[in-house]
């Protein structure tokens, strides 16, 4: 049973892992490794059962080999997943357990925070193994990603802007953003620095509040955010809110944002390009945060991660052209980039087997 399934989505390795003693049930996905080591979240859950855990990780770390195969780094893609509820189950011991989990991998496998899971579970991980990004500042780690995900949004939307318009300049155009969290509130600050009209929502009203005081951004109401005439719609709340409901109210003229999964269907991105609505796809566009950690790596360095978010300016670009040349909608573009990079790497390279340098330089657990 699970054979078939990762049979079908192409895994390479999916490990359970168990502490009774802790509490610790956790499964771990190495989906690919053709291009590195595969690097993705740890994501604790109170799941219904074991089937449901399974599941969600073969899934995301599946997502992650695209993501970093997009993004052009030298990453394949993981996930684990601990089964519990995190506002319960956690504890010292659960965390190390399972970071020795991730060592026993010996870099097959770099953990990072993914829901459910704060900086100071972290700590714990890093405890007991070396191979986990996204650590806090103080141990030279990177710290948090946010502000380099909106970053890169804006790249994504300048590569939007220039196909759709013509030109690039952010601060000519209307945007709609649907949460103002760590990384909404982020990508309106960008878009006002450039003078742009922003209307914003969240279901934190004192989140829309600061946007609207302290950068001058239009607040609406949580559902008329999709009828809102904005040249540019931003999704950085939750996924699948491109759906058959919504679209046909939008007058938005590009689908640009950092929320995971924005298409509630693959048809809902072929509907989008029927009505003539340039979709960004999203692990292209959020890849910002999984290249600020990727950076840690190599020792890190906020100058290079700046440097790297520009590159979803000619990721996305490059999504696009693809589009373009192979008649297909945005959201299959970017998967076809996706499995050229691999397939041309895998050429070139054999599967990871650990890494001949060293990692992670420049951090200390002082
Ligand atoms: P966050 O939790 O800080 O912000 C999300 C915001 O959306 C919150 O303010 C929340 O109140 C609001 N929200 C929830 N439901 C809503 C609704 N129905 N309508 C309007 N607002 C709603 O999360 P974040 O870190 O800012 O991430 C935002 C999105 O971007 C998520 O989908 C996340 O998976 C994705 N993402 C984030 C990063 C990152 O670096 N943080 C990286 C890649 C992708």
């Amino acid at each position: 049973m699970v054979f078939e399934t990762i049979g079908q989505l192409g895994h390479e390795q999916v490990v359970f892992c168990h502490n009774k003693d802790v509490g610790l049930k956790a499964i771990v996905a190495v989906h690919n490794t053709t291009l590195g080591p595969a690097l993705g979240g740890l994501r604790m859950w109170p799941y219904k059962n074991e089937q449901e855990a399974l599941n969600d990780v073969l899934r995301l770390s599946r997502g992650m080999t695209y993501k970093a195969a997009v993004a052009g780094l030298n990453l394949g893609g993981g996930k684990g997943v601990i089964i519990g509820d995190p506002s319960r189950d956690k504890s010292e011991g659960l965390f190390r357990a399972f970071g020795r989990f991730v060592n026993s991998l010996g870099g097959r496998y770099i953990t990072a925070e993914d829901v459910g899971i704060d900086v100071n579970d972290m700590e714990y991980v890093f405890q007991e193994t070396d191979y986990v990004s996204g650590v806090h500042q103080v141990h030279g780690g990177s710290g948090d990603p946010s502000p380099f995900t909106a970053a890169g949004t804006l790249q994504g939307i300048m590569t939007s802007l220039h196909v759709r318009f013509g030109t690039e300049e952010v601060g000519k155009f209307s945007y709609a953003v649907q949460g103002v969290g760590h990384v909404g509130y982020e990508l309106c600050k960008l878009l006002r620095a450039e003078k742009a009209k922003v209307f914003v929502t969240d279901i934190n009203r004192a989140a829309v509040q600061r946007c609207v005081e302290e950068l001058g951004c239009e607040a609406v109401a949580l559902d008329e955010i999709y009828d809102v005439d904005a040249d540019v719609y931003s999704p950085c709340a939750l996924g699948g809110t491109v759906n058959e409901k919504t679209m046909p109210r939008f007058k938005f003229k590009i689908v640009c944002g950092a929320a995971n999964n924005q298409l509630a269907t693959d048809e809902c991105g072929d509907e989008l390009e029927r009505r003539g609505i340039l979709y960004a796809p999203d692990y292209a566009v959020n890849a910002g945060g999984l290249m600020n950690v990727s950076i840690e790596l190599d020792g890190y360095d906020r100058e290079r991660a700046m440097r790297m978010l520009r590159s979803i300016y000619y990721n996305v670009g490059m999504i696009f052209k693809i589009a373009k040349r192979d008649g297909i909608a945005t959201w299959k573009a970017a998967d076809r980039m996706a499995e050229e990079r691999i397939s041309t790497i895998g050429k070139v390279k054999l599967p990871y087997m650990g890494s001949a340098r060293p990692m992670f330089k420049g951090r200390s657990r002082n």
